[in-house]
């Protein structure tokens, strides 16, 4: 779960950089980017999820400073930056053009940042925790929904059956 906070937190370029790049970059109809309706729509989620993430670590924090450990809804914030972080670097990249094949922070716009993430978000969805992982943490330990069906549960892992 510490792994957990400190990953999810690595949230790297967010929607107030995408807003700004978007601002500035050339869209398909001549004007700014940000005019695209699909994109507006994109960034309105992202800010939306932004802030849901923001009000759970305000409650994580809470728990700190009272002493309590915080619970498995913690891993919420991991799931949802990680793969925030892969959309919205995915599409920064799609609506760079040319420029977001450039992995150079001397040349492609903020500092190459969204490239960064792009390379950066897939591991993060592996490391601390797999999203499959994340899902049956929340699906059992937060929602309270029935356990997942588990064949290896109380025996030893030298005992597992294999295929051998
Ligand atoms: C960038 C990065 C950094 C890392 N850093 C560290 C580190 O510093 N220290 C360290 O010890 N480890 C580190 N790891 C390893 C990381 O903790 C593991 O890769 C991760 O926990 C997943 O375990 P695994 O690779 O064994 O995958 P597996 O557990 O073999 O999973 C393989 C696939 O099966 C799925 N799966 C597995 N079990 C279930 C289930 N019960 N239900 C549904 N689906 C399931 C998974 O979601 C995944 O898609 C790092 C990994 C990455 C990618």
């Amino acid at each position: 779960m510490n792994e957990r906070l400190a990953v999810g937190g690595a949230s790297g370029m967010g929607w107030a950089q995408f807003l700004e790049t978007a601002r500035k970059t050339p869209g398909l109809d001549g004007g700014a980017a940000i005019k695209d309706s699909a994109l507006r729509e994109k960034l309105a989620d992202w800010y939306v999820q932004a802030e849901g993430l923001k009000h759970t670590r305000n409650r994580t924090m809470t728990a700190l400073s009272r002493g309590q450990t915080p619970g498995p809804e913690s891993s919420i914030g991991k799931i949802v930056s990680a793969v925030q972080m892969q959309d919205l670097a995915s599409n920064a990249i799609e609506m760079l053009d040319q420029f977001g094949i450039i992995n150079d922070p001397d040349l492609a716009p903020m500092h190459a940042g969204f490239q960064g993430s792009f390379m950066f978000a897939p591991g993060l969805r592996i490391a601390g925790g797999t999203d499959e992982i994340l899902k049956n943490i929340i699906a059992e330990r937060v929602l309270g929904l029935p356990g997942d069906i588990r064949v290896d549960k109380d025996v030893a892992f030298k005992d597992m059956p294999t295929g051998r």
